[in-house]
């Protein structure tokens, strides 16, 4: 686990790292040395071939953590650094984004009650919700979702009648864990945001609790970013499996 850190970080910054940056064991290195500094934030590998970083903490780790950039581990190359000072947002861990974190699947379940299920693998289970309405990529939609049982990831790719009903995979794919909070306490608090790369269901999402117990109920909402769909409706647009092609109501009983 990390160091705790600064937890009343002072100062924040981004930076932008240029050069020879990327396979060169950059992101592990910058972890390192940030949990070494007690600096929070993450580290990722930009599409335009540079190394993007958010560190926050005391002014001196922070500025420690920006010489180590300049430099980088042995096999990189650094030709610039650019920074940029932004507000403290918090983080409690050091982590890499952009990598993924699991699979994810989304099942619909033609039981007494119809509804979608939303399965994220955490520590190697499927974590699961109950959407009675199903997922929206329309950030201003926010659906009821109803924390169920874990699921074995063999269940993932099942579709077919049950005695429980009727399945099929809607949707599937990889996600990437955000946050400010490292998984699985971000779940354990209630607040939990991740990056969904589906057949489907595209880029950020936050599962937000609002009331504990058995039967937690959460809201799963839509981020605003590239693949937001404000309007849509993809439960109606897309309702086909796919792993067949079939809809729900093709799966015999
Ligand atoms: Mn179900």
């Amino acid at each position: 686990m990390t160091d705790r850190g600064d937890k009343s970080a002072s100062a924040a910054i981004r930076a932008v790292v240029q050069g020879e940056v990327q396979g060169v064991g950059f992101r592990d290195a910058t972890v390192s040395r940030a949990h070494a500094l007690g600096v929070m934030g993450w580290v990722r590998n930009g599409e335009d071939r540079t190394l993007r970083v958010h560190a926050e903490g005391s002014e001196r780790s922070v500025e420690e953590l920006v010489a180590f950039l300049h430099e980088g581990p042995s096999l990189a190359w650094v030709s610039e650094v650019a920074i940029d000072k932004v507000a403290v947002e918090g983080h409690e861990q050091f982590a890499i984004r952009g990598v993924s974190a699991g699979v994810f699947v989304v099942q619909e379940h033609a039981a007494t009650a119809h509804h979608f299920d939303l399965r994220l693998e955490v520590d190697g289970v499927m974590r699961s919700w109950a959407l009675p309405k199903g997922p929206s990529l329309d950030p201003a939609v926010k659906r009821l979702a109803v924390e169920v049982a874990d699921h074995a990831m063999a269940h993932d790719a099942f579709e077919g009648s049950l005695e429980a009903g009727r399945v099929i995979v809607w949707d599937r794919g990889t996600y990437e864990q955000g946050g400010r909070v490292a998984w699985p306490q971000a779940l354990t608090r209630g607040h939990a945001v991740f990056v969904l790369h589906g057949e489907k269901l595209h880029g950020g999402f936050a599962l937000q609790r609002t009331r504990s117990g058995a039967k937690a109920q959460w809201l799963l909402i839509k981020r605003r970013d590239e693949y937001a769909q404000p309007g849509s409706d993809i439960v109606a647009e897309c309702p086909r499996s796919v792993l067949s092609g079939r809809a729900l109501d093709e799966i015999l009983e």
